[in-house]
């Protein structure tokens, strides 16, 4: 018998415990507090874990997981917590990532929870299994080959997982085994209109004959798209043909209006969105004579929603497409202070600088590997005074922000978000200031 008491969280929702010999353990769907009996310990990826085998000492705040492939998918990996446990233990993974890893002793509150933490993912790419003779449209369980079907899952509208049935049985009666390799839905939140992306590794697209049905009994699919991705490793090609209906579909963050692309980047969580970008608004102080940078802008959402707040937004975004998705967004909103330029923020902010530009302020919002030391040490040497970091990863969150606050930029607040509810994954809002202002 192996008992183990539960004593943290780790960052990807495992419960952590050590066995008597004081080594660490990770033990999956156990919760800080409980104890909890444990197989056999096995190393995976440099961590010893172990499964769940029994919870002998049940959390208050533990519940049944609504969804019934919890357990078999591994995406939700908090479900098994109810959503008061679930704030708590996000809250606890920025507090400890900022402690383990920056050695940042700093208040962190109250994460801001979704008022319905269900069915509130805006895009999937759903993988198209055939192994069983029919087509299958899933994604793939937690390191292993098991087919999750989008059909079933909570995270996404009954529309979507009624398309997505839809799709399984209709790409079936094609007869083209193996042609599709993955499809695309997007849904409008604002609107509820759908677009359909099929990606093939050919370059025709030879499920033609499902498109009059898809017409017949989805009037909501509004755009379909054929992508050509001829490498494995992208999820999407380069190529893309419009099969029918619009090019776009048209999504809100409050009153401004985007319209997506199928390779358009948007958050996966339109309401907390809003929630993220208010926050945003609310800490950051801005006065309308300032000029406010956007660095990793994307199509331009936050810089579009802070716009009427100061004098001048800049956006610098790396994709191409997505900085002339900016630029219309900009436009299509009615927004006249706001410029994008395509560009690595690294390799922009220091030229720009050197110029004799300043900027009162600067929001970053990097992707998971956060930024780059160059543009955090520019950051520093320019002495903006006002810093808004938008982080979805607490661990290059934390390392960041050990560089800026060596630098002399003080915190001045952590706000977590729930932009993922279910998952493990935690947006962070962290406002900094130059300790010398
Ligand atoms: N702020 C946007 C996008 C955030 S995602 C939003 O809220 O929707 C991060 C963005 O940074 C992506 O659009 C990515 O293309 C871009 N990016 C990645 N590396 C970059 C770099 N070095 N410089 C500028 N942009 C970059």
């Amino acid at each position: 018998m192996n008992n183990i008491a539960i004593t943290g969280i780790s960052h990807d929702g495992m419960g952590v415990g050590r066995t008597e010999d004081g080594k660490v353990v990770f033990v999956a769907q156990a919760l800080p507090g409980e104890t909890v009996e444990i197989g056999t310990i096995r190393t995976h990826q440099k961590r010893r874990i172990a499964d769940l085998e029994q919870v002998l000492d049940v959390h208050p705040e533990r519940r049944e997981p609504p969804c019934p492939l919890y357990g078999v998918c591994g995406g939700c990996a908090l479900q098994h917590a109810d959503k008061g446990l679930q704030a708590e233990l996000k809250k606890r993974m920025v507090q400890d990532a900022l402690e383990r890893i920056g050695r940042l002793h700093v208040d962190v509150a109250p994460i801001m929870t979704m008022a319905d933490p269900w069915r509130y993912r805006n895009k999937g790419i759903f993988h198209a299994d055939y192994s069983s003779g029919i087509t299958r449209l899933g994604f793939y369980a937690k390191g292993s080959h098991t087919l999750i079907p989008a059909s079933e899952c909570l995270l996404f509208s009954e529309q979507v997982n009624a398309l997505a049935g839809w799709l399984e049985n209709a790409i079936t009666a094609t007869g083209i085994s193996h042609h599709i390799h993955n499809v695309m839905i997007r849904e409008s939140k604002a609107t509820a209109d759908l677009m359909v992306v099929f990606m093939t590794a050919t370059p025709d697209f030879k499920a033609t004959s499902l498109l009059p049905a898809l017409a017949h009994d989805w009037p909501q699919v509004r755009s379909v798209w054929h992508n050509v991705n001829t490498n494995t490793k992208l999820i999407l090609g380069k190529t893309f043909h419009h099969l029918a209906g619009e090019p776009s579909i048209e999504d809100a963050i409050e009153n401004n209006r985007y319209a997506l692309s199928p390779q358009s980047f948007f958050q996966v969580n339109t309401a907390q969105t809003e929630v993220l970008y208010d926050a945003v608004k609310k800490m950051t102080p801005l006065q309308p004579s300032d000029t406010l940078l956007d660095l990793y802008c994307g199509i331009g959402t936050i810089g579009i929603h802070l716009a009427n707040q100061v004098k001048t937004v800049i956006g610098v975004e790396s994709i191409t497409q997505a900085v002339k998705d900016a630029k219309r967004n900009a436009t299509a909103n009615g927004i006249q202070n706001a410029t994008f330029i395509k560009d690595k923020a690294e390799k922009w902010l220091p030229q720009w600088t050197a110029k004799g530009n300043i900027a009162e302020c600067a929001i970053l919002d990097p992707p998971r590997k956060g930024c780059d030391e160059t543009l955090l040490q520019t950051l520093i040497q320019t002495n903006i005074p006002t810093l808004t970091y938008v982080s979805c990863n607490p661990a290059t969150l934390a390392r960041d922000l050990k560089i800026l606050t060596t630098g002399g930029c003080a915190i001045q607040r952590v706000q977590p978000v729930d932009m993922f509810p279910q998952t493990a994954h935690v947006e962070t809002i962290v406002l900094l200031q130059r300790a010398d202002t």
